[in-house]
């Protein structure tokens, strides 16, 4: 099932299976929306359930960006490597030489 507005999502069975993704697509609202008496029926007097929902919606949000920022820093850390050259690259860009590892602009060098 994939939400579209946050309203839908809100008003949804609580049951209902939501992927990260929508989660994420749908962060700005989760993260802005205020239950008040200015929206329209039923978000001006939310039941506890509602409210539960968007609290449970936030948490599920801020560990998602979470992990998604961990796994980024991860990434880099483990990707980029000192060559023998003495400069860092990624860990794919590393060239095998004679006398050792290098990048791509001293392989030449490096080569000989
Ligand atoms: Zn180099």
């Amino acid at each position: 099932m994939k939400f579209s507005t946050l309203a839908q999502l809100l008003l949804a069975d609580q049951d209902q299976e939501i992927e990260d993704a929508n989660v994420l697509d749908l962060a700005y609202g989760i993260e802005n929306f205020e239950f008040s008496p200015y929206n329209r029926p039923p978000f001006d007097y939310p039941s506890p359930e509602m409210r539960a929902r968007l609290q449970s919606l936030r948490a599920r949000l801020a560990a998602l960006k979470a992990a998604k920022a961990s796994m980024r820093r991860t990434k880099t850390v483990k990707t980029m490597t000192t060559c023998d050259c003495g400069h860092s690259v990624t860990a794919d860009a590393v060239m095998n030489t004679s006398s050792g590892t290098s990048c791509l602009s001293c392989y030449d060098r490096m080569s000989r």
